[in-house]
């Protein structure tokens, strides 16, 4: 199958200026998504930079469970969800990280990973890397190592993946 190139994927991703608040540009998926060709498109895209042997997918919540389940099922591999507190219904390892105004904490079933296994993190997006670096230590303190973060965006000026680092980074398109 051949890869739409990400010239055209961009064409997929729709700004919304001053959402959710004065300032931000959104970027939008919702046309990504509601093109099949695009969408696969996309998830043959993520598997390229699947790195071999991964235990787990992990989404995280929200938009990072679009792609993240999308890109388990056309790898085969398992997916966990990382989610916003009380919403996971067993028992559960939390972390609490830093927004811009005040603070978020994720969570993840505890025996959703096991010591030694190899993980790869996907979201829609990666911004300032605050929600990504909290989802890395997240999976280290349950035992898991993270192989690879995959996004489907990333804003460049935000230099995001210099929180992740040493995790390899991949994102699709750049802003
Ligand atoms: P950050 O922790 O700053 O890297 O923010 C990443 C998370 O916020 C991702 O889950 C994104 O879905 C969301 N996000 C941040 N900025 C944007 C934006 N400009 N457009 C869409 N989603 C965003």
């Amino acid at each position: 199958m051949t890869t739409k190139p990400a010239l055209q994927l961009r064409d997929y991703i729709r700004n919304i200026p001053d959402f959710p608040k004065p300032g931000i540009n959104f970027k939008d998926i919702s046309p990504l998504l509601a093109d099949g060709e695009a969408f696969s498109a996309c998830t043959s895209e993520l598997a390229v930079h699947m790195p071999d042997d991964i235990d787990a997918i992990v989404g995280i919540e929200s938009r990072g469970f679009l792609f993240g389940a999308a890109l388990a099922q056309q790898t085969g591999v398992g997916f966990v969800p990382i989610r916003k507190p009380g919403k996971l219904p067993a028992d559960t390892h939390a972390i609490e990280y830093e927004l811009e105004y005040g603070t978020g904490i994720l969570e993840i079933h505890r025996d959703a990973l096991s010591q030694g296994h190899k993980v790869v993190v996907v979201d829609d997006l990666l911004a300032t890397g605050g929600t990504a670096a909290a989802t890395i230590q997240l999976i280290e303190q349950l035992g898991a190592e993270v192989a690879a973060c995959l996004f489907v965006i990333e804003l460049d000026f935000l230099a995001g993946r210099e929180k992740l680092s040493p995790t390899p980074v991949h994102s699709i398109l750049h802003y």
